[in-house]
């Protein structure tokens, strides 16, 4: 059955349909995030000049000084401030081994909407084991074989050659895409490098890593999804999900677990929240989670 309301056209409107919104990047992002702001009719505005890598870099020439969701929100207001715009939009990623798994390796992209019209920071982030990160040093002797450039998915995806260790003064290739060119920058590295070793990584700029790409345009959506949903209580727009809590019950002997039992929804304008069960059903944890079934 259609829904009146809907079939009369007076769905309600995204509350950031029609909004023109700053995003300072350097790095290409705009095209990953623009296709969801599109879709409600929200324009993206490429704020020129602002150069967002002061505020760290991956290759670590730059270290980041604030945690990654302050990172974002303070790369949102430098585009709002170079176009005077009241909304801005940027995004953080961080990669590194999964804390719970360890080994594998844990893509954290975190996006925030800042909104000064209505005071709101609107967050959101996606955890993703899809990821093309990782680095080898290479010693003198060492030659860069097609297994490993195949586990860093060159040439699709760049990478980042520097002399090691790095200190000041020594020489770093970012962007490398061909492999003469990754080559040269290999042997003009090891010139630099005092005993002739160098640090091959991929490069996790966004323009750069097509994988990353593609989790930036998947959490724009998510972002816009989230900034369309209000608050039960005040309606401010960026109702969701901001935490979970343990306690998931294990299947044999029912011992509550560190899984996630339920999750946690809130709104960051009047605080209130909403405990709910997991999105996914789950109600047991697998025993080999339990702390008495599998000390
Ligand atoms: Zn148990
Ligand atoms: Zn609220």
């Amino acid at each position: 059955m259609t829904d009146p309301a809907v079939a009369a056209g007076s769905a309600p409107k995204h509350p950031y349909a029609g909004a023109v919104i700053a995003l300072a990047t350097l790095h290409g992002k705009a095209e990953a995030l623009a296709p969801a702001f599109a879709a409600i009719g929200a324009r993206l505005v490429t704020a020129e000049g602002v150069d967002t890598d002061t505020l760290g870099t991956f290759s670590g020439e730059i270290e980041r000084q604030l945690p990654p969701l302050d990172t974002a929100i303070a790369k949102a207001r430098l585009g709002m401030a170079a176009t005077g715009l009241p909304l801005g939009l940027a995004t953080e990623g961080s990669f590194g081994p999964d804390p719970m798994i360890g080994f594998l390796p844990l893509h954290r992209e975190i996006a925030v909407l800042v909104d000064d019209t209505r005071g709101l920071v609107i967050a959101e982030s996606l955890d993703s084991h899809q990821v093309r990160h990782g680095g080898c040093p290479l010693k003198v002797w060492d030659a860069l074989d097609q297994t490993r450039l195949d586990h860093f998915g060159f040439p699709d995806h760049a990478l980042i050659v520097r002399s090691e260790p790095f200190a000041a003064g020594g020489t770093i290739h970012k962007g490398l895409r061909e492999r003469a060119a990754l080559d040269a920058a290999i042997e003009a590295c090891r010139r630099t490098s005092p005993g002739g070793q160098v640090w091959v990584e991929t490069d996790m700029r966004a323009h750069m890593n097509p994988t990353r790409m593609q989790r930036i345009a998947l959490l724009a959506e998510r972002l816009v999804a989230r900034a369309g949903t209000g608050c039960p209580q005040c309606r401010a727009p960026g109702f969701g999900r901001t935490g979970v809590q343990p306690g998931l019950p294990c299947a044999d002997c029912g011992a509550p677990t560190a899984a996630t039992l339920s999750e946690v929804a809130s709104c960051r304008a009047c605080g209130f929240h909403d405990v709910r069960a997991r999105a996914d059903g789950l109600t047991e944890a697998d025993p080999a989670q339990c702390d008495l079934c599998n000390p």
